[in-house]
């Protein structure tokens, strides 16, 4: 078996919040006069591929309000990570690594060039100036608690010692775009717990959507609904699949979906397709047509109105095949009505390989806050997607991601100041 060096910091995975830990823990070592000794160990043959995919390739990677609102799972621990490096922190360090980044009206914010890959090269490049090494291909199986470091295995054939191990092994959410193992277990081998985990911004399943909507894109009001009781309302587009339906806004309540999927509850969809449209205008609207056009056939009504396809599906429902001067005053009102309250039965959700992120992981209360240290294990920090928060869309799960890593790479290099020995 090949002995590598021992390193004074490794870290498990190269993605947001691994390449954000390691930069950061190399930047102190320096600072405080230390060797540079970080390792990083990816299991994929490239660094950071989940990050290249985030935002459409344009990686949305915080938004300006990601303080507190907008994360689910340990909120109250969280809270004192995120206001410990808020968004803006995490902008002002990025920039220090050469990054520009820019802010939406919505506050979400992209590097300048709007290319994720801007993102990942600069966490690289800093890596490496600094001295850090990264090492791919290299999927940790196993941890081994040593005395006062750890043994890591890749397979049987290779191991690596650390003194400290920050463990930035994500999630379950789009295995593809990971190396395929579950670094909860790894977790879990070292003391922990973790809590159900379930798929969270991810599309939500109706067999009610015919195959012919696919692709239809509409903007959108949608409200989630439990046995008839609201559980969540958002605004945005929705994609309609076969079957399914996609979106920012309906991701956004997906979660909700997803944890009472589990508990047998009787979901709906409630979506406005014409929020800018009061239903008692849409009905003088449409009064106003019928009664210029009575010869037209009801399928143009809606033409004008809603996005292709959508409309016949509208009229289908109400089973409107008249033409316009058959239709009476309640006939268009079952329509507007139709049209502002388009609902769907709501059978569960898309599986990991849609989802964007992983809700549950790891505890917050099994870690010291903020630095993202174990209570179980000393020496390990855990870090992004593998605890047990998530956020909404936006920006919220990188954020998450860069402040964790940013709190457990400074605070695994600090217990090496000059002097102060090994812990
Ligand atoms: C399609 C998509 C788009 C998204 N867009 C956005 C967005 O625009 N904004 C936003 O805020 N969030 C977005 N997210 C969510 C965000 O990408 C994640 O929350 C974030 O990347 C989590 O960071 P992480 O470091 O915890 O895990 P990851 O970035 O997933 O990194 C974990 C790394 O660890 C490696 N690894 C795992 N196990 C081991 C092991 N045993 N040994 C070695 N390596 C291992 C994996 O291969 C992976 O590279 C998106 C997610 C997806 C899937």
């Amino acid at each position: 078996m090949k002995k590598e060096a021992i390193y004074q910091v490794a870290v498990i995975g190269a993605g947001a919040s691994g390449l954000a830990a390691a930069v950061r823990c190399a930047q102190v070592q320096r600072e405080t006069g230390q060797k540079v000794s970080v390792l990083v160990l990816e299991g994929s043959a490239k660094p950071g591929r989940k990050l290249l995919a985030t935002g459409n390739g344009k990686c949305n990677l915080t938004n300006l309000s990601a303080v507190q609102a907008g994360y689910h799972g340990d909120v109250h621990p969280a809270a004192a990570v995120l206001q410990a490096c808020p968004p803006a922190r995490v902008r002002a360090w990025f920039r220090t690594l050469g990054l520009l980044t820019k802010a939406d009206e919505a506050g979400r914010v992209y590097p300048c060039n709007e290319q994720a890959s801007a993102v990942l090269d600069c966490l690289c490049a800093a890596l490496d100036d600094l001295g850090g090494t990264l090492c791919c291909g290299a999927a940790v199986t196993r941890i081994c608690r040593e005395n006062d470091s750890f043994a890591l295995f890749c397979g049987e054939e290779q191991v690596f010692h650390a003194n400290r191990v920050i463990l930035a092994g994500g999630g379950l959410a789009s295995p593809k775009l990971g190396c395929g193992s579950d670094a909860a277990k790894l977790a879990v081998s070292l003391g922990h717990t973790v809590t159900p985990r379930f798929p969270a911004l991810v599309r939500l399943i109706s067999p009610e959507i015919p195959a012919a909507l696919k692709g239809v894109r509409v903007k959108t009001e949608v409200s989630l609904l439990d046995s008839g009781k609201p559980l969540a309302q958002a605004a945005g587009e929705a994609i309609f699949g076969a079957g399914s339906l996609s979106g920012i806004c309906v991701m956004q309540v997906s979660r909700l979906a997803a944890q009472r999927g589990k508990s047998g509850g009787k979901l709906t969809l409630s979506m406005d397709l014409l929020p800018d449209l009061r239903e008692k205008a849409l009905v003088d609207w449409l009064y106003t047509l019928t009664s210029a056009h009575p010869a037209w056939p009801a399928a143009r009504l809606l033409a004008g109105v809603l996005p292709t396809k959508l409309g016949p599906e509208v009229l289908r429902r109400c089973r409107v095949t008249r033409t316009c001067g058959e239709l009476n005053r309640r006939d268009l009102a079952a329509l507007a009505h139709a049209v502002k309250h388009f609902t769907l039965k709501i059978e569960g959700t898309g599986n990991w390989d849609d989802a964007q992120v992983t809700a549950g992981g790891v505890p917050l209360g099994e870690l010291n806050i903020p630095a993202m240290a174990s209570r179980r294990c000393p020496g390990l920090f855990i870090t992004g997607e593998l605890v047990n928060l998530d956020g909404d869309c936006g920006g919220f799960n990188l954020q998450w991601a860069w402040a964790t890593g940013l709190s457990a790479g400074e605070a695994a290099a600090r217990v090496f100041k000059k002097g102060k020995g090994k812990r």
